[in-house]
């Protein structure tokens, strides 16, 4: 058996450091592995007032990258119907969240094919959770709550530092603790909106 296993291993790709992203089953890390512009499409669910929001995020990585990395759009005849394997990424603003995972604040579907990504998409759980850009007044989402009680949430969220965080899984990278946008949980009114040192030397394992 022992030999069985150290045959079938010879076949397969050498494993690499983690680096902070997802491995496949080989332990490759996934990326885009590409020059070209990952396209994102912002999809008509998101407030036009968090738009810029998400454009700052991705210039955030940008800068750390060294060039240009997303081609944002926000034209919504390119992106229609809900979150799904079509191909497109998209950001999606979703008034309704399954009810048992109502803690998630984002999820980022990630595709890949060997080690290469082939489509993301980023859902923000506006159901259970209230976001703002700039002005931690002026709070848009939590509409579970407004429906059932006709009230807001007082607890806010940047939406520029969740899409900073779920950009950073677009582009492969796992969750980790410390000091870093990748860790799971953002606090209510934290503006975690800069790139953390581990964050900063992790992206160029992958992206130059
Ligand atoms: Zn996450």
């Amino acid at each position: 058996m022992i030999l069985a296993a150290g045959y079938l291993s010879s076949c397969a790709p050498k494993a690499q450091n983690d680096c902070g992203f997802v491995q496949n089953i080989y332990g490759q890390r996934i990326s885009w592995k590409s020059q070209d512009t990952i396209k994102l499409i912002i999809h008509n669910s998101v407030p036009v007032e968090l738009r810029a929001a998400a454009i700052r995020a991705a210039a955030t990585w940008e800068r750390q990258i060294g060039r240009k990395v997303f081609e944002i759009s926000e034209d919504s005849t390119l992106l229609t119907g809900s979150p799904s394997r079509d191909r497109k990424n998209g950001i999606y603003f979703l008034s309704e969240w399954e009810s048992d995972r109502k803690s998630e604040q984002g999820r980022t579907s990630v595709y890949w094919a060997g080690d290469q990504i082939q489509e993301a998409d980023i859902r923000i759980n506006a159901a259970d959770f209230s976001y703002y850009d700039l002005n931690p007044q002026q709070l848009i989402g939590s509409y579970n709550l407004k429906k059932s009680s006709g009230k807001s949430s007082s607890d806010g969220y940047s939406f520029e530092a969740l899409i900073l965080h779920e950009m950073g899984h677009m582009l492969g990278l796992k969750h980790r603790d410390g000091s870093t946008v990748m860790a799971t949980h953002l606090a209510a009114f934290s503006d975690r909106t800069q790139l953390a040192s581990v964050d900063q030397e992790s992206i160029k394992c992958e992206y130059k």
